[in-house]
């Protein structure tokens, strides 16, 4: 297809013809003559000035040609290109136009025979002969009919001038009005380039936007790609924690399922409770009947067994002692044979001052004892104590109780009472056994409602002295002197002023009180040797029990006492400054073990007076041993020969004491 531009060229081509045409007006005789190869240079101004009109004409080229070429004279090759066109319409111009310029020019004017008419140069489709010269009619007819052509020509030029310059007109409004629309649209394109250029520069801060977001983006991208790493572990960890609520689901199930079933068998069980709290009342009602039944027939046996009982003890020979000669003691069995507990002891004696008629020594006397129980010199302490320990129960019980333990120094008392050395549980005495006892029953008894209390004192009484055995800091060892009074007017209750009332509930207690009375008892020891046992030592525990849903309340107290060693002093000693004290101390231990034995036969005998004024330690005592009061006493023996004299004294006093009692105690048969 061809170009807009080559149209045009062509559509300017094709005006030639037309320009060539007004171009023969001017024509000269001469110039008429020329032939037709000459003519063309006589048309070459033309041709410039139709150029420089071309230039302008090319405005025009929309209007339609075919106008302008039916004024084109009718030469051959104008009417040829008229039928081409005509043919093929104008759009074939170009075609037209080519064969206009490959056509060779015409004369305007043929030349005619003089002598012939002139001719319509076109009739017959013939070229009007040229005519001869003399023929100047024909000539003028001719140029007459081409002045005539002329005119006309001109005339259709003018018009096409005017047309033309119609044409121009138009041209300028509409070049003006296309300025004014280019000025217009200049105004636009300023506008628009501003626009541009705001819009270069937005899409610049755009770009930076853009630039900006891309960053974050990529940020965003990285948090996207972290958080999705971390939503996958979540998910992850989620599933985990999934399974496990599972399952912590299912037990939850299984525990409901069993709880419910718990709560049935919990409600069957309150049912069974009630029930049984119902029989526990019951039960509880009949036990402590039956407590109160067992205490009755206790205190009923121990009065059998005799309110005062004498136990004989006698202990074993110590290494580095004398062995004493066989038969010294003996312990006969009883009527139940060697099984039976034994209850006698028989000690032989050899009087020398009885010497026989022939001189040889006099057989030894034998001194048969019948005591309560005798315990022979492999006794144990726990068997000692398996004795007393209902005896110890009945303070619990509520009534008063009593041990002593009587003999000479180095007998046994203190080991009886106390125990042996270096803390041998084994070797423990009856004060830590006792207690221990006490204690156990009183937790047994918590469960039947009893509530026991216990409140410790250990006091020795030396020269009718009394002193604290407890006291703890300056008064420690000094033994500052304490008195003995009554609790309150009227009141039947004995206290000891200043010394120490310990409450005690376990047997680290009681233990930690006999450490603290045995290092008071060494201070003392060093200002006045072998005092110890010249005085009496008195552990007593005051008991309290109640029984509060009943308003039951029991009290007693356990007095367990060493006494000051029994031995006489020989008259027949020198009597030195040291014999003189010596002498003092024994007359008023014997003094005060006199009273006793007097005190315990106005008891028995149910004398209105009763001698427990006549020394400190009876009338210390005086509550544990009247009344419901149960005592026993210990006679401690020394098994060696050498103190055979003082272990029958002991066990002739003994026999007295024993001797007092209605009861099961027996006579001592001599
Ligand atoms: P007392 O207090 O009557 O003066 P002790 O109790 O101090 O007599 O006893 C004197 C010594 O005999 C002590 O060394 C003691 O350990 C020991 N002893 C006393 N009785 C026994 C016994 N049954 N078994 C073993 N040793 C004993
Ligand atoms: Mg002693």
């Amino acid at each position: 297809q061809r170009s807009p531009l080559l149209e045009v060229k062509g559509n300017t081509e094709l005006k030639r013809p037309r320009i060539k045409a007004p171009s023969r007006l001017p024509l000269s005789g001469s110039r008429l003559k020329r032939r037709p190869d000459q003519m063309e240079d006589g048309l070459e101004p033309e041709k410039k000035r139709t150029r420089g009109l071309g230039a302008t004409t090319k405005i025009t080229t929309s209007h339609p040609r075919v106008l302008s070429l039916t004024t084109v004279p009718q030469t051959q090759g104008q009417t040829t290109a008229q039928k081409v066109s005509k043919k093929t319409g104008p759009r074939c111009s170009t075609a037209i136009a080519t064969g206009l310029k490959n056509q060779k020019p015409v004369p305007a004017v043929p030349v005619q025979k003089p002598g012939t008419s002139a001719v319509p140069p076109m009739a017959g489709g013939k070229k009007p002969s040229k005519r001869p010269a003399w023929d100047l009619k024909g000539q003028l007819c001719d140029l007459n009919a081409e002045l005539k052509r002329c005119r006309e020509r001109t005339q259709t030029l003018d018009q096409e001038n005017q047309q033309l310059q119609d044409q121009l007109r138009d041209a300028q409004q509409q070049a003006k009005a296309l300025g004014t629309e280019r000025r217009t649209l200049e105004g636009h394109l300023a506008k628009v380039q501003a626009q541009a250029e705001q819009g270069q520069q937005e899409l610049k801060n755009l770009r930076a936007c853009v630039l900006e977001l891309e960053e974050r983006l990529s940020t965003q991208e990285g948090l996207v790609q972290e958080l999705q790493k971390k939503q996958v572990e979540l998910q992850e960890e989620r599933r985990g924690l999934m399974s496990q609520l599972e399952e912590k689901e299912r037990r939850l199930q299984t525990s409901e399922a069993a709880l419910s079933s718990s709560r049935a068998e919990v409600a069957s069980l309150w049912q069974e409770t009630a029930a049984q709290a119902a029989l526990l009342a019951e039960r509880e009602e009949r036990l402590h009947g039956l407590e109160m039944e067992r205490r009755r027939l206790h205190n009923q046996l121990q009065e059998l067994k005799g309110n005062i009982r004498v136990f004989c003890r006698v202990r074993p020979v110590l290494p580095g002692e004398p062995t004493p000669p066989p038969g010294l003691l003996l312990f006969p069995s009883g009527p139940g044979g060697p099984s039976d507990p034994p209850t006698r002891l028989s000690l032989s004696r050899s009087d020398e001052r009885r010497a026989t008629l022939s001189g040889a020594p006099a057989p030894p006397t034998r001194h048969d004892f019948s005591f309560d129980r005798v315990f022979p010199p492999g006794s144990g302490q726990d068997e000692v104590f398996e004795e007393i320990a209902m005896l110890v129960q009945s303070a619990l019980d509520g009534y008063p109780v009593c041990i002593f333990a009587y003999g000479q120094t180095g007998s046994g008392k203190t080991f009886t009472m106390e125990g042996g050395p270096g803390g041998d549980p084994q070797l423990e005495g009856l004060i830590p056994r006792a207690l221990r006892h006490l204690f156990s029953v009183a937790k047994e008894l918590s469960g039947q409602g009893w509530t026991y209390s216990f409140v410790a004192s250990y006091v020795e009484i030396y020269n009718e002295t009394v002193r604290d055995l407890l006291a703890t800091g300056t008064r420690k060892g000094q033994g500052g002197e304490c008195e003995i009074r009554r609790a309150g007017p009227g009141s039947e209750e004995l206290t000891v002023t200043n010394a120490r009332y310990v409450p005690v509930s376990c047997e680290k207690e009681v233990e930690a009180l006999l450490h603290l009375a045995h290092q008071n008892r060494a201070v003392a020891r060093t200002a006045q040797n072998e005092r110890s046992s010249r005085s009496h030592s008195v552990f007593q525990l005051q008991i309290s029990g109640q029984h509060s849903s009943r308003g039951l309340q029991c009290g007693a107290s356990l007095s367990l006492v060493d006494l000051a060693g029994s031995e006489r002093l020989d008259p027949g000693l020198a009597l030195g400054p040291g014999e003189r004290e010596r002498l003092r101390e024994t007359q008023a231990i014997n003094s005060s073990l006199s009273t006793l034995g007097l005190v315990i036969m106005a008891l028995s005998n149910k004398e209105s007076h009763v001698p427990y004024r006549n020394s400190k330690l009876t009338y210390l005592l005086q509550n544990s041993l009247g009344g419901s009061a149960k005592m026993l006493m210990f006679v401690n023996i020394s098994p060696l020969e050498e103190n055979v004299s003082e272990s029958l004294n002991s066990l002739r006093f003994a026999s007295k004491v024993n001797q007092c009692v209605i009861g099961t105690a027996q006579a001592n048969r001599k």
